[in-house]
């Protein structure tokens, strides 16, 4: 069937690699390290390239490409990879591109891993990094050096949900023939599609909102037949590959990204009108909210305003620290995009490392806290939060 034309859900859902002979309706897992030959002459011509199938699951497997060949209809991409982990993503979409003495520049408020990745690891191999604050679009042109080979960024930023204009951070790197690489983990495909909007290297966790319930880690690498084929080169040689079954995992998770994202957004919406009018909070950050400074980028950049809310609890560290001990139903956790929702407390835990003034720089005041708004009845996370609000008050 041809998927191109059909429309996000139809592609999520009815996408398929392979089946087995026994005319089951799900995909089966095709746990298998790897494939037979049907002669010496067939295995000549895999090893050649000049046939398409099967050698090795650490070059490619049937779950492992349904998920990924979903993701590049959804994300409007040509090819992709998936890994093991984001990390393993963001790691390799990194390493393939940047040799011994190039630079890249990133937003400041990346995920705490590649935030490691970019000033602990990439030294190593000679490769240096600048930072550019999330508001500052002159920042991205003004850092460019005569080695700069990439730019990296998250939009939404974590935990502040500050938003990053794609199309003109794109604009700058083709005028200098850099190449962008979008972390798109907070707003799934499903709200945000950069490559439209002319990025070249798309990464996900999909242990966030793709996979949705918590369960397994995953990752993915997309682009052009071009970019990709870098990508898979470093990908088979050096083994970040997907297991099957978490490869089937996420497929199946894929066919309900659309109404759980529908769901998420819906309940985060509400979470974050309500949050807007409570005595006990100062200041409610949301990409849709008509008081998010970017609002109109928001509305242009993003479909919807995503399952992640951040707000400041009136009284700075302690009371947001005993915000999260009133809370009943609520999980404390780092993760986000489950359906369970979640509340994490950034100063205390996630953004701990970071000195004060560099907690500022990315916008996490002491009494900041963010909830991954989950799938629960919207009343009882609206009354779970107000009671806690509510007992925390000094
Ligand atoms: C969680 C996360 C990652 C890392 O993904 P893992 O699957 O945990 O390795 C990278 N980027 C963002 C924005 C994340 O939220």
């Amino acid at each position: 069937m041809m998927m191109k034309n059909k429309e996000f859900e139809t592609k999520a859902i009815r996408h398929q690699v392979a089946r087995s002979d026994q005319r089951e309706h799900s995909v089966p897992i095709f746990a298998t390290s790897s494939y037979m030959f049907d002669s010496a002459e067939h295995a000549r011509a895999l090893f050649a390239k000049e046939l398409d199938g099967n050698v090795y699951s650490r070059y490619s497997n049937p779950n492992n490409d349904e998920f990924v060949q979903k993701l590049c209809l959804l994300e409007g991409a040509e090819s992709g990879i998936s890994t093991a982990s984001g990390m393993a993503a963001m790691f390799v979409s990194i390493a393939s591109f940047l040799n011994q003495g190039d630079h890249i520049v990133a937003c400041r408020s990346v995920f705490g891993s590649t935030h490691q990745i970019l000033t602990q690891l990439l030294p190593r191999w000679g490769i240096t990094h600048s930072y550019v604050d999330v508001h500052d679009l002159e920042g991205w042109e003004k850092a460019i050096t005569p080695n700069t080979k990439m730019f990296f960024f998250e939009t939404p930023s974590n935990p502040a949900l500050d938003l990053i204009d794609i199309e003109k951070v794109v604009a700058i790197a083709k005028a200098h023939n850099i190449l962008v690489n979008v972390d798109n983990c907070f707003a799934t495909p499903y709200l945000q599609n950069p490559i439209k909007l002319g990025v070249d290297i798309v990464t996900h966790s999909a242990t966030k909102f793709i996979d949705g319930q918590g369960r397994t880690l995953g990752g993915a690498i997309l682009g052009s037949e071009k970019v990709i084929e870098e990508v898979m080169f470093m990908g088979r040689h050096t083994g970040p590959a997907m297991s099957p079954f978490n490869g089937w995992i996420l497929s199946k998770s894929l066919e309900t990204l659309a109404v759980r994202m529908d769901r998420h957004c819906e309940n985060a919406t509400e979470l974050a009108n309500f949050l807007s009018d409570h005595a006990q909070v100062r200041l409610v950050k949301y990409p849709h909210l008509r008081s998010h400074p970017q609002y109109e980028l928001a509305m242009k950049q993003m479909s919807k305003g995503g399952g992640i809310v951040t707000f400041e609890v009136k009284g700075g560290l302690e009371q947001g620290r005993k915000f999260l001990d009133a809370l009943e139903m609520m999980s404390l956790s780092a993760n986000l995009g489950d359906t369970r929702s979640i509340a994490t407390h950034p100063a205390s835990t996630t953004h701990s490392k970071l000195s004060e003034e560099e907690r500022q720089t990315v916008g996490i005041t002491p009494g900041l806290v963010r909830i991954s708004t989950g799938l629960e009845n919207i009343k009882d996370i609206i009354s779970d939060i107000d009671q806690a609000l509510n007992r925390s008050k000094s």
